[in-house]
């Protein structure tokens, strides 16, 4: 399909050529991609996110290409967002990659993307949260981010979704260290994928409890603990209706929730801005490898070496 217009009218149009070449543009954070975003932001779009996160392994990616099915059988359009952790230590990646394709290669309804998450300029989670408005914008439903539940950025672009998916798997041992990592908080649905696998009760059984000891108000959504076999599908038409429902619980704080994924952004962008302004343009030639340096061998601390930054920095230097 090849349509006329500027690529900002052909993504608005939902073009998915289009939408591929955004993303790709803001994935490398240049002027293109930028003056893109800007374009695009005030223009509609109703999308809701769902953010998917889970140790190497879970399921995440058949989940997800189950779940995908599941929405469009809803007749709702979905953008996946794969963050592809560019591991040499998980083969996930590119075997999800491969089955995604293989279920909904032909399917118009459905974009998928994989955006590595090593090596981004500018952070994974900014792009992941240009890449979301840019399918808002052009259109989608339903938007799924799918990374690794494993460092800071992950737990970041999850903070990005509407509502959040913790997955874990039964009996590994490993879902109480799942529940420590900050994941706790940041769960909105728990699924313990594999539930063909022995020990799935004991472990929902096990997060259950550990739910049980954070306080509720009344009102408040508790985390469910839902089990899946992504492989056949099973268990994930409940847990969309389940999502939905959490989606309705929650009509009047999604506002609020927008406005935190905002700020992060905007907190964000300006904290890298600020870094790099004072890095390549406040300080002359070696200057901040000096510094390091400095403080690497002792001869300074890091908060002197901040506190002579600021300084310079207020006097308009
Ligand atoms: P990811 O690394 O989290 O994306 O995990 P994948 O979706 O690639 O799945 C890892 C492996 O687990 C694959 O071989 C899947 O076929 C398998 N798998 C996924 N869901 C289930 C399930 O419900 N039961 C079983 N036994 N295997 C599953």
């Amino acid at each position: 399909m090849i349509m006329k217009g500027s690529l900002v009218e052909r993504v608005l149009a939902g073009d998915p050529y289009a939408v591929a070449r955004a993303i790709s543009l803001v994935e490398v954070e240049g002027p293109e991609g930028t003056d893109l975003v800007r374009q695009v932001f005030n223009r509609d779009g109703h999308a809701y996110i769902i953010g998917i996160t889970g140790p190497p392994g879970v399921g995440k990616s058949t989940f997800v290409d189950r779940l995908t099915s599941e929405i469009r059988s809803r007749e709702l359009t979905v953008g996946v967002i794969a963050i592809d952790p560019t591991s040499p230590y998980t083969g996930g990646a590119v075997l999800g990659d491969r089955i995604r394709m293989q279920t909904h290669a032909c399917d118009p309804g459905v974009f998928i993307r994989s955006m590595a998450a090593r090596g981004n300029l500018g952070g994974v989670s900014r792009a992941t949260g240009d890449a979301a408005t840019i399918l808002d914008r052009a259109g989608k439903d339903v938007i799924l981010i799918e990374t690794v539940g494993v460092g800071q950025d992950e737990v970041d672009i999850v903070r990005m979704a509407d509502v959040s998916i913790v997955m874990v798997m039964p009996d590994t041992g490993n879902e109480v260290q799942v529940l420590k990592a900050g994941i706790m908080e940041i769960a909105d649905v728990f699924v313990v994928n594999k539930a063909d696998l022995e020990g799935a009760d004991r472990t929902v059984a096990q997060i259950e409890s550990v739910v049980d000891l954070q306080e509720y108000a009344v009102e408040t959504w508790k985390p469910p603990v839902m089990m899946t076999q992504a492989v056949t599908k099973e268990g994930v038409r409940e847990v969309f209706d389940k999502i939905e429902q959490f989606r309705s619980h929650h009509v009047e704080d999604s506002g609020l929730r927008n406005r935190n994924r905002t700020e992060f952004r905007l907190r964000e962008l300006l904290a890298r801005r600020f870094v790099d302004y004072v890095e390549y343009r406040m300080l002359k030639g070696d200057e901040f490898e000096q510094i390091v340096s400095r403080i690497a061998d002792r001869t300074l601390d890091p908060y002197t070496a901040v506190d002579e930054i600021m300084s310079r920095l207020n006097q308009g230097n």
